[in-house]
């Protein structure tokens, strides 16, 4: 085909019309764009003179390359061209190209690479392409996202393929790799690492070890418990285990690919030591962080059925000493283990509904006691702490005012806890329940206040009453400067803002001067007393144990 100085088609052989899916008469006069795709340039760069069939024109030198055309379908085809300059009389009048469709060599190539990057029993990613994968991960992402790299060996499998022989084998490793392939998410890489090992990259699970540590092992036994289910081969049915060894990393990890590698390795022989099925870290604390975790997660949905949650108070008093009220904080009195603290089951708790069960049992309790002190002639201020979660329950008010009518508790002495990251999104939704529940009469009182990143300007919208100080600040007060600082800023915030504020984690007398001499604030901590059962405190303060 010709094309002149402008780029336009002005002469197209019958078969490389035909090959474009044109007629030559429908060419003539179209733009060289129209059937020129030029791959190498994106569109802000598209001109004339990036264009290897222009510089063909200006340096009136032959040129030769490779391109992509573009059929009157729509579709593209790869071609080999050479483009030549036309003169006459010593003046550029255009081009001549000529070309041909390079696909199959281009489908050639492929399957090069795909022979090269694939392992041809399976169809799954190899050694090579999972390496590779696992070395652009350490590029390209934040120092603190962690991946973990998880190492699959078939239990036993050189017995299985000995014994039945090694076309069985190859089936079994074909149906190994199906199974595995279901289980993974869109951007896990699973790889074939050799005969009977597989790989699975979970790339950027978080920044929290715990979590990502989790998540793997909640993948881990997910492939355990599957790899058990028998495979029916020729029609027989065949039990298989397997053994997992994890290995959790980011960026920073020292010997990069081939450590990380190393360490899934040795956590898989671990496994394998043991005799198989089961699943490892290499880091052998997370095996038992998880492994705790995973216990917690289990027994706590018991917990609260058999009865095992226990309420406790912990007093909070003014600068006379006289009595405030009382924060209620949980514990977990345990059959085995004792008394768990909520430090430990809460933020498991939180990850799942659990939180929202565990809440319903703290508030039912903590307002039927409120209601037993109304009743005994000993009304109190009670603080219970609101998980996020279950604040933004659709049905909580409605479930709370259930909850008031049947105990008759006094919504006048309830303060809700409730820490700044209620209010990171649908901040409006939550100022109206808030409203709501404040119209009713219950007090709000923001938790660990300083921990996050609350901006004053919420502060003015919310119908809060209180902040309570969060007690890394109030313990290191009267010796850190910055920490002073800091609790003299929030205690003039609340001033302003004619706010109660509490001083939580108060153990000394020098905390305690400390604030003295700044402000009137509530006092909590182990000075005045720790957390203990409800009755013990009933006693002390009203010489009564109405519980
Ligand atoms: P928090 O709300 O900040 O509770 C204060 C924690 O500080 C309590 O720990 C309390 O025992 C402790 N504390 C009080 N005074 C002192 C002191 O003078 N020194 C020291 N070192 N510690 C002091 P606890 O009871 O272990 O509770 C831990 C966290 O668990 C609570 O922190 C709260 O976030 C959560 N939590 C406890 N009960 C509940 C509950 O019923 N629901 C929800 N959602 N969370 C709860
Ligand atoms: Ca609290
Ligand atoms: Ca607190």
């Amino acid at each position: 085909m010709g094309l002149d100085t402008a780029g336009n088609h002005t002469f197209v052989n019958p078969a490389a019309a035909k090959m474009l899916g044109y007629s030559p008469e429908e060419l003539i006069g179209q733009p060289s764009h129209a059937t020129w795709h030029y791959s190498h340039l994106d569109d802000s760069d598209y001109s004339e003179h990036n264009c290897p069939i222009y510089s063909t024109l200006t340096n009136r030198r032959t040129f030769s390359g490779e391109e992509w055309f573009i059929h009157k379908d729509g579709s593209f085809f790869p071609v080999k061209y050479n483009s030549s300059p036309i003169i006459e009389e010593g003046e550029c009048l255009g081009v001549v190209l000529s070309f041909s469709d390079i696909s199959e060599k281009k489908q050639a190539e492929e399957k090069i690479i795909h022979l090269a990057y694939y392992d041809s029993l399976t169809n799954l990613p190899n050694r090579v392409l999972l390496m590779d994968r696992l070395s652009q991960l350490l590029t390209i992402r934040s120092d603190h996202q962690q991946s973990a790299l998880v190492l699959i060996n078939i239990d036993r499998f050189k017995n299985i393929n000995n014994a039945r022989g090694q076309t069985f084998g190859n089936i079994l490793l074909q149906a190994t790799a199906t199974l595995l392939l279901k289980l993974v998410r869109d951007g896990d890489t699973l790889a074939r690492m050799a005969a009977d090992e597989f790989a699975l990259l979970l790339p950027n699970l978080g920044s929290q070890a715990e979590v990502c540590g989790r998540d793997a092992h909640i993948v881990a036994e997910k492939i355990l418990t599957h790899m058990e289910q028998p495979i029916i081969i020729n029609n027989e049915k065949i039990s298989i285990t397997a053994s997992i060894g994890i290995s959790l990393f980011n960026k920073k990890i020292k010997g990069g690919t081939d450590e990380i590698l190393r360490r899934a390795a040795t956590a898989l022989h671990r496994v394998k030591d043991t005799g198989g099925n089961q699943c490892s870290f290499f880091e052998t604390d997370m095996s038992e962080i998880v492994e705790q975790r995973f216990l917690i997660e289990k027994e706590l949905h018991e917990a609260i059925a058999n009865d095992e949650l226990r309420l406790f108070l912990q007093p909070q008093v003014d600068s006379k000493l006289q009595l405030f009220g009382f924060e209620s904080l949980v514990r977990w009195q345990h059959p085995e283990r004792g008394l768990i603290s909520p430090g430990i089951f809460i933020p498991i708790a939180e990850e799942s509904d659990l939180i929202i069960e565990l809440g319903e049992w703290v508030l039912q309790k903590a307002l039927s006691l409120s209601a037993k002190g109304d009743m005994a002639g000993h009304p109190f201020r009670l603080s219970v702490n609101l998980s996020p979660r279950h604040f933004r329950k659709k049905n909580f008010i409605p479930w709370l005012k259930k909850i008031f009518n049947s105990t008759g508790a006094d919504p006048n002495h309830l303060i809700l806890e409730v820490t700044e990251s209620l209010l990171i999104d649908n901040i409006n939704e939550i100022i109206a329940k808030m409203h709501e529940l404040s119209s009713m009469g219950i007090h709000f009182s923001i938790d660990d206040f300083g921990t996050g990143y609350s901006s004053l300007a919420y502060l003015k919208r919310l119908p809060i009453h209180e902040l309570k100080i969060d007690k890394s600040f109030i313990q290191d007060a009267p010796l850190n400067t910055s920490d002073a600082a800091l609790v003299e800023t929030i205690l003039s915030v609340a001033k302003h803002m004619g706010l109660n504020v509490v001083a939580e984690g108060v153990e000394t007398e020098e905390q305690a001067s400390f604030l003295k001499q700044r402000a009137k604030v509530i006092y909590q901590g182990y000075l005045f007393g720790k957390p203990e059962p409800a009755g013990v405190w009933f006693k002390h303060w009203f010489d009564d144990d109405f519980t």
